[in-house]
């Protein structure tokens, strides 16, 4: 349960200046250059972290490198390593409540959903991959009796992961679980928009017994850090959540170097499909408002687009309206809260102008659609629906990353499952049926990632998110992640 009193003494405490975390040292960039942190609440000066530079970044890249060389993770014994990541899991659950309050004065996820979501899921996460460290077995071959092949997972040197803004923790947490638990050296690049809470993160590993150089955080711009880790030679993995243009760019950087793995997740542009036959329309309203409104729409996986049978529209998107309504909009410290604030002014901007540009293209603004609590000095958004929108509108294939829905409707099945899959993205979908036949063709006829079937959103660690077509490749989440982080060595003998 969540305490307003201990969240308020928290939140008015100020955040020291931070600093870059290499080969186990918390330093200045080099060029002591920084980046001011400001608070999407109202807009003011939280503090600052420090920009790093090539040189830092070349720096972390090198600790990693000579960390996983030497051997001092990867052979540790597994039982100490668990036992390690096991510790940074209790310490992490041990900061909840501060980890979480850091992180949202950063990035303006309601508390509510940033305490469960980012240090609940970090923590578990982070626990999952311990835990699996000394139960994966390398294997024995099926060979001729005069053979014996033997398949040893290995991992595979230094990886960089570099993370977005909407849940930091979380996305970081999929990655560093799987990436450490199986004996690599991490880069970690946070977000230049949300990188105090993973910063944190990489002190508590350290307290747990990391080793120097294991793991690695370097803050800066994606333009400087990113681009370096990007091109570096000796990164031999790169995991990275994010755009889609960013991602071309690290596809780019690996061709131009040393052409490391490229592992990306990218955005989405979810179709939520509700039939007529659905049992509670009500039920299901409330909770598509949710999955398309709540962290203010960023949310890679939300149900962005509505697609309702004809017959149900005008009283589902009605109930879907008052749900909207009944959200609590604004300050994301608060914990009766539903939806906190816009990241920044640039991304509250670009919201706005979706909103414009499907006016423009002939659909209909059914609700909301302005920017909310102006006076604050922080960025806030209504919950907007926009209905009438065809298929090939700008509000139906790119992805808006805010609490705007777009409204389709469909005759039949056929249609609905031609407009599920009608845009360049495959990350997530929702279905809402009392036919359990439908429900399976479905879900296999939606090229996405995840289907949610008479829900939205929610899922655990024990089953992987993965995307397809412009959404990503590769796996978050789950044993299945272990591959982007294990290498398969063959030892062959005759014997
Ligand atoms: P972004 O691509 O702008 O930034 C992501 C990260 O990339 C940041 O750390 C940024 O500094 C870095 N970066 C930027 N330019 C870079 C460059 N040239 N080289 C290397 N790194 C660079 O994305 P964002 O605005 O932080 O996040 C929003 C996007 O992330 C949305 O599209 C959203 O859908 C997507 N996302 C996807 C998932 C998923 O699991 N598929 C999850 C969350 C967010």
């Amino acid at each position: 349960m969540l305490d307003q009193n201990k969240i308020n003494a928290l939140s008015d405490t100020a955040i020291a200046p931070r600093g870059l975390l290499i080969d186990g040292q918390i330093k200045p960039s080099q060029s002591e250059q920084t980046l001011d942190v400001l608070s999407p609440i109202d807009g003011s000066h939280l503090t600052t972290i420090a920009a790093a530079t090539k040189n830092d970044a070349d720096l972390a890249v090198t600790a990693a490198r000579q960390a996983f060389d030497d051997g001092r993770w990867r052979n540790m014994p597994p039982a100490e390593r668990k036992k390690i990541l096991l510790k940074w899991a209790d310490l992490i659950e041990a900061e909840a409540l501060e980890l979480a309050v850091l992180g949202v004065r950063d990035n303006g996820t309601e508390i509510s959903m940033a305490f469960k979501a980012e240090c609940g899921s970090a923590a578990a996460t982070i626990r999952y991959y311990a835990e699996a460290i000394d139960k994966l077995y390398g294997q024995i071959a099926p060979t001729a009796p005069e053979f014996l092949g033997l398949v040893h997972n290995e991992p595979i040197g230094v990886v960089a992961a570099i993370i977005p803004w909407n849940f930091p923790l979380m996305i970081a947490a999929w990655k560093l679980g799987p990436a450490l638990a199986a004996g690599n050296s991490v880069v970690l690049k946070p977000s230049e928009m949300a990188s105090l809470s993973l910063l944190r993160l990489g002190e508590l590993g350290l307290q747990a017994g990391l080793p120097d150089g294991v793991l690695n955080v370097v803050t800066g711009k994606g333009i400087d850090v990113g681009e370096v880790l990007s091109h570096s030679m000796d990164v031999d993995v790169m995991v990275f959540t994010g755009s889609g243009a960013t991602g071309r760019r690290l596809l780019e950087a690996s061709a131009r170097s040393n052409l490391k793995r490229c592992y990306l997740e990218l955005g989405g542009k979810s179709a939520n499909v509700v039939f007529a036959d659905t049992k509670n329309l009500e039920q299901a309203a409330t909770v598509s408002a949710a999955g398309i409104f709540r962290n203010s729409g960023q949310v890679c996986v939300a149900g962005s687009r509505l697609l309702v049978e004809q017959s149900i529209h005008d009283d589902f998107v009605a109930a879907l309206a008052q749900a909207a309504a009944a959200m609590k909009v604004g300050n994301p410290l608060d914990i009766t809260i539903n939806s906190g604030a816009v990241n920044n002014a640039a991304q509250l901007a670009q919201n706005l102008k979706f909103v414009e540009i499907a006016q423009s293209e002939g659909a209909t603004l059914y609700a909301g659609g302005k920017q909310l609590h102006k006076q604050t000095g922080g960025y806030y958004m209504e919950p907007t629906i926009i209905t009438n929108v065809k298929k090939q509108d700008t509000l139906a294939q790119q992805e808006v990353f805010g609490p705007v829905l777009a409204v389709t409707t469909f005759q039949d099945e056929a249609e609905a499952i031609e407009l599920a899959n009608s845009t360049d993205f495959g990350l997530a979908g929702g279905l809402w049926t009392s036919d359990f036949s439908r429900a399976h063709r479905m879900t296999r006829a939606m090229r996405t990632g995840v289907v949610h079937v008479n829900t939205y959103g929610g899922a655990d660690i024990s089953v992987p998110m993965g995307s397809v077509k412009q959404s990503g490749n590769g796996h978050d989440k789950s044993l299945h992640a272990f591959d982007k982080y294990i290498d398969l060595k063959t030892a062959w003998f005759k014997l």
